[in-house]
């Protein structure tokens, strides 16, 4: 970072207070028309348009946000950044992005708080260490690295989980994914934002999309609570109401939407150094910069975009957190929270052409589209730019569907995302 004020106006400021602060980005008003327009102000919007400006040098973007910059699911995740997949394909895609948030902070001059800490996938029989094995082969083969630790090897570096025998999910080993990551949220979303605005980019906040703008059977533009804007290319990338959103256009996507819930206690003191994760237990864990522990699981079980969440889920949380680290039984929980995420039938994203001429897609991320901001942005500014794909986002078109092509991450790398 530069230092932009010195040590005594520092103090100054810390004594007598500091107005008159430059906005991070302007507060633009929509324009007639843009080469690109973005739906959708998250971490996959904000990114496209950052790179769309910083790499492609195409500056008449705007991004069009329905309500903040960062509101939806980009400000609600529990800031998991990982690359362990099993198909060469989502390694690819994962790892451009994980390499890419390691040089985010330096390159957007913001800091995102990144933080590796690694991740570590408890395995409880001897099936699931043989499954890990072939996961890790897997992985390695696909250029992400990853290790197999036994049980005494984790004892000595979690002493806190539940090391009893008779535990339900007695702990065998884990595989440990060492560069695994938490960061920022919002700073990731504030951090794309102000370098893109920096490029020219437009972020254009409370401004819903309501319809598309049709000439020829393109798509020529969108419908906003603010006028009408026209658009070259129209790029999507509105996480848990794509379907909805798409269906506007008269597409019906391969998406379903369910709530997701995620859960923070407290502020401790820090007791957990990396992110844990049972996939028998259904839950993650790790502890936040501010020491709360931030924890989810799994998707609620009936589709719906009711962003509240329901109690079941969170009682199966709670229960499979206790039982991961006993400790935790008695911490207290602050805040309980949910964000809607799209669903696809193999878990993995869908980014291409919409089959619409002029409308593209970045969707589908499920629970798992944080880790893949800015390797999302980076290929989805690709195909934004050049009318087709980056070779890492051409298995992911949606055509993958009618080709069969699937990439069945639920199933192949045990994580339902
Ligand atoms: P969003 O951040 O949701 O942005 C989409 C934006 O589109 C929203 O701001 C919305 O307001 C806007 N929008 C919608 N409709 C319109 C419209 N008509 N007009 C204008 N704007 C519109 N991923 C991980 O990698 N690691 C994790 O640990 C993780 N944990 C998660 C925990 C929870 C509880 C949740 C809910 C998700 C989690 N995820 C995680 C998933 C991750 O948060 C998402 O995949 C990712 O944030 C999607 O980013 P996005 O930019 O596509 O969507």
């Amino acid at each position: 970072m530069r230092p932009r004020y010195s040590g005594l106006a520092l103090l100054k400021h810390a004594a007598f207070g500091r107005t008159g602060w430059p906005r991070a980005w302007r507060d633009a008003n929509p324009r007639d028309a843009y080469d690109v327009v973005i739906v959708g102000g998250g971490g996959h919007g904000l990114a496209t348009a950052y790179y769309l400006a910083k790499k492609h040098r195409i500056r008449r973007v705007a991004v069009l946000e329905k309500g903040w910059i960062g509101g939806g699911n980009t400000g609600r995740n529990t800031t998991v950044i990982r690359s362990n997949y099993f198909y060469p394909e989502s390694n690819r895609i994962y790892g451009l992005s994980h390499r890419l948030y390691q040089g985010l902070s330096r390159k957007l001059n913001y800091n995102i708080m990144y933080s590796p800490r690694g991740m570590v996938q408890l395995i409880h029989s001897e099936a699931e260490m043989e499954m890990a094995a072939r996961a890790l082969n897997a992985m390695r083969l696909g250029g992400s690295s990853a290790e197999i630790w036994s049980r005494a090897q984790l004892k000595r570096r979690e002493p806190l989980l539940n090391w009893a025998d008779e535990a339900r999910h007695a702990i065998h080993g884990a595989m440990v994914q060492p560069k695994a990551a938490t960061a920022r949220h919002d700073a990731v979303a504030w951090g794309y934002a102000r370098a893109a605005d920096a490029l020219g980019v437009d972020i254009i906040q409370n401004c819903e999309v309501t319809d598309f703008l049709t000439s020829a059977g393109r798509i020529t533009g969108v419908a906003t609570t603010r006028g009408e804007i026209r658009a070259e290319r129209v790029g999507l990338a509105v996480a848990g109401h794509s379907s909805d959103l798409a269906a506007r256009a008269g597409l019906s996507l391969p998406i379903t939407s369910y709530a997701l819930q995620a859960f923070v206690s407290e502020p401790v003191k820090p007791i957990l150094h990396r992110i844990l994760f049972s996939a028998a237990l259904g839950v993650y864990i790790s502890q936040s910069d501010k020491g709360g522990l931030v924890f989810g699981g799994g998707l609620d079980r009936v589709p719906s975009y009711g962003q509240r969440g329901n109690l079941p889920v969170a009682q199966g949380v709670v229960s499979g957190i206790s039982n991961l680290v006993p400790a935790l039984a008695t911490a207290r929980i602050l805040r309980q929270w949910a964000g809607i995420v799209d669903v696809t039938p193999d878990s993995s994203p869908i980014i291409g052409p919409s089959g619409m001429a002029g409308l593209y897609l970045n969707c589908g991320w499920g629970t798992g589209g944080f880790k893949a901001i800015p390797g999302g942005g980076w290929v989805f500014a690709h195909l934004l730019a050049k009318g087709e794909h980056h070779e890492i986002s051409r298995p992911f078109d949606l055509s993958r569907f009618d080709r069969g092509h699937l990439l069945d991450e639920g199933a192949a790398a045990g994580i339902a995302h």
